[in-house]
């Protein structure tokens, strides 16, 4: 059987990594290099119940135990796995929290702290480094292309048009997250959308203590604000800014990145010791409006499947979808979790 999975982020990877599990190997097409967009750059927090009361709900749970289970994998021992403490921690103008209220290194403005996660619900992963194991231990064939179209014969997929010719082949996975659109707005399913955000990776003192900071951050009379401050076992720091409404470039390539000195004035005070910048990034979010991912076959074309539109929750929910979505192609049904939730419709 020939699969091709089109897009090389964490989705397009993680089903090459499910389907070589079942001993079936795949080519990806890539256009630039593997993890080049979000799922390079993304934080990579992982929460098991945030997403409880929602449909996405099972999908988290499920991938979070997933996340837990490949980082006991050798395979995978060099993706930064750990659990963390996570807190919700406010900055503003007013009577500073004391010692012992907070870890010591947050030594900013903070007036107010909560815990909202324990090591027992919440985690972390290295995205671009569990991007590339996937794909290292998926015995795939990585080929630098462009996915032009989907080649269709008598509703039945036949291959992938690409900009170094026709690869055919009997299934196709569409996993090319924001730039997913192109080719679902020719099949008329629903769009996915696309935001820009942007991050900064600091250095860090050994000091830095394993938790996730979630901080409302209310200072220097700018309008509120809620970066996400994620200390990594490497030594760094990452911390995200909030998205705007830049459009999506089509070359991965050329996606602009605008100045990151709101973040790192945001960082100083968050913690004094946040002043060495390794790297500022910029990437884009694939969304959906109905705010659940597409994960399943495409309606009226035997053969292709979808899987994009993750939101915040790419890095987390990566395992489950492509888990799941081998086990729609492969055994023609999936018995790892409801996938009805997430079926791509036509647009209406
Ligand atoms: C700032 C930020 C922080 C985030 N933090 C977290 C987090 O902490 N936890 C979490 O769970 N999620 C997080 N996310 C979300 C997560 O990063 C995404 O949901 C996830 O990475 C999407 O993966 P993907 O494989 O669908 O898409 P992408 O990573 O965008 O991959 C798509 C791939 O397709 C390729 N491609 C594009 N066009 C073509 C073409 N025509 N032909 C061939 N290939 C093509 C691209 O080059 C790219 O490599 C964050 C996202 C952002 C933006």
């Amino acid at each position: 059987m020939r699969i091709v999975i089109c897009g090389g982020g964490i989705i397009g990877a993680s089903t090459a990594f499910h389907l070589a599990e079942r001993n079936v190997s795949a080519v990806v097409i890539e256009r630039c290099s593997p993890a080049c967009g979000a799922s390079g750059k993304a934080g990579g927090f992982l929460a098991k119940h945030w997403c409880d009361h929602f449909e996405v709900g099972p999908l988290a749970q499920c991938s979070f135990e997933m996340h837990m289970k490949l980082s006991q994998d050798a395979r995978f021992k060099d993706c930064d796995y750990r659990r963390l403490d996570t807190l919700s921690v406010t900055i503003e103008e007013g009577q500073k929290l004391k010692n012992g209220e907070i870890p010591e290194w947050l030594d900013g403005a903070a007036v107010k702290s909560s815990v909202i996660g324990s090591t027992a619900d919440t985690a972390q992963v290295h995205p671009y480094k569990l991007t590339l194991a996937f794909l290292e231990n998926a015995s795939c064939e990585v080929k630098n292309a462009i996915v032009e179209d989907i080649v269709v014969h008598n509703g039945r997929v036949t291959g992938v048009k690409t900009s170094e010719g026709i690869l055919e082949a009997d299934k196709v996975v569409i996993a090319m997250g924001p730039w997913s659109d192109e080719l679902c707005s020719k099949l008329k399913l629903c769009r996915v959308e696309a935001q820009r955000a942007h991050s900064v990776i600091f250095r860090a003192k050994p000091c830095i203590t394993p938790h996730a900071i979630f901080v409302n951050y209310r200072k220097r009379r700018s309008r509120d604000r809620s970066p996400e401050v994620y200390p990594r076992p490497d030594g760094t720091v990452y911390i995200s800014g909030e998205g705007d409404a830049t459009p999506l470039p089509r070359d991965p390539r050329d996606i602009r990145q605008d100045s990151c000195d709101h973040i790192q004035q945001m960082a100083l005070d968050i913690c004094s010791d946040f002043t060495d910048v390794l790297q500022t990034q910029a990437c884009y979010l694939p969304s959906v409006s109905t705010g659940l991912p597409l994960i399943g076959r495409v309606p009226n074309i035997d053969g292709l499947f979808v899987a994009t539109g993750h939101s915040c929750w790419g890095i987390l929910n990566a395992p489950a979808t492509g888990k799941a979505l081998v086990e729609l192609m492969l055994d023609g049904k999936c018995s790892l979790l409801d996938l009805e939730p997430f079926q791509p419709k036509f647009s209406q």
